[in-house]
């Protein structure tokens, strides 16, 4: 199995799944769990999303969270964003990285943004324009890149028309969105040898929902291909609005014990990511589909059951 020694691993739970989230989590525990997710040493953080408060309301207080955060030395803070006007709040409030998102397919994209996807890319356009004015690098999120909730397949041709727009602007990696969890690992090895030669110096990332449990899957067959950049989400919050029943991001956790198990290293400490899962499951009120946070690491071990321990071989001392 050909694996990199080290991957990245870009938290986005604060806002893929506080997004959806039916009750309004107060601006001091988001503050907190971004500090946390710092502290455990995510490299990466997708903070919120700078979309109109009316449009998503559990993130209407974007600028208070990036106000009251402590910026940890190294880490990365990012906010999503949907347009240019998103984009000058995010350098207002002193985001390191512009995420964006434009869908594969149209209906995905007419329901996400009320657009057309030829409207998202010019929006994009000003977008890129505001980072560059202001030095912030722009990552590309292309939503329903291996299928779509509404029209199924989704030709790679298309994703790949939509990735040289984006590349054209000025994006500097493309993160792939398997957003309803349809993709599995030979799909996705496929479109990454389809993409990844035709555009050599972007850098590519995945980010899976766990819809059908085949995220985990995903990501191995993608790290087998390069790609060193994966989203996650503390605990697997998360869902789509549109798929009833769609499932969160791969589980952070989950995924770097998993990475951890195979030593790929993330520069997390799972404990203290698992101590932020507890918490956030307090804070959501209800258990979250993360399993490693339930069973503990691989490396647990229980006592041995009374009536066997006598019958165990003596070991040599
Ligand atoms: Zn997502």
């Amino acid at each position: 199995m050909k694996l990199p020694s080290r991957v990245t691993i870009c938290e986005v739970g604060t806002r893929d799944g506080f997004q959806i989230e039916p009750d309004f989590i107060p601006t001091d525990l988001k503050v907190e769990v971004v500090n946390g997710l710092a502290e455990a040493g995510l490299p990466l953080i997708e903070v919120t999303s700078f979309v109109h408060p009316k449009v998503v309301p559990a993130l209407r207080d974007a600028e208070a969270v990036m106000a009251r955060i402590a910026r940890r030395p190294g880490t990365v803070y990012a906010a999503l964003v949907p347009n240019d006007t998103g984009a000058v709040r995010a350098v207002d409030a002193g985001v390191d990285e512009i995420h964006t998102v434009v869908s594969a397919s149209e209906s995905h994209n007419l329901a996400n943004v009320n657009m057309t996807i030829a409207e998202s890319l010019d929006r994009l356009h000003a977008v890129m324009r505001v980072a560059e004015r202001a030095g912030v690098r722009v990552v590309a999120g292309i939503s329903t890149a291996f299928g779509c909730p509404f029209e199924g397949a989704v030709p790679v041709s298309q994703v790949e028309r939509i990735v040289a727009r984006l590349a054209d602007m000025g994006a500097r990696g493309i993160g792939l969105a398997d957003t309803t969890g349809v993709a599995n690992p030979l799909q996705v090895t496929r479109v990454l040898e389809h993409l990844a030669p035709k555009f050599p110096t972007l850098e590519w990332g995945l980010h899976t929902h766990d819809t059908r449990a085949m995220a985990i899957p995903n990501v191995l067959a993608a790290m087998a291909h390069g790609v060193t950049h994966f989203d996650a989400s503390i605990g697997g919050l998360g869902g789509c609005p549109f798929a009833p029943g769609a499932s969160g991001n791969v589980c952070t956790e989950d995924l770097v014990h998993c990475l951890h198990a195979m030593e790929v290293e993330t520069g997390i400490d799972l404990d203290r990511l698992l101590a932020v899962s507890r918490r956030v499951e307090g804070i959501v009120g209800r258990a979250l589909p993360g399993q490693v946070v339930k069973a503990g690491p691989y490396t647990r071990r229980y006592p041995v059951p009374d009536g066997i321990a006598h019958r165990l071989p003596a070991t040599a001392e």
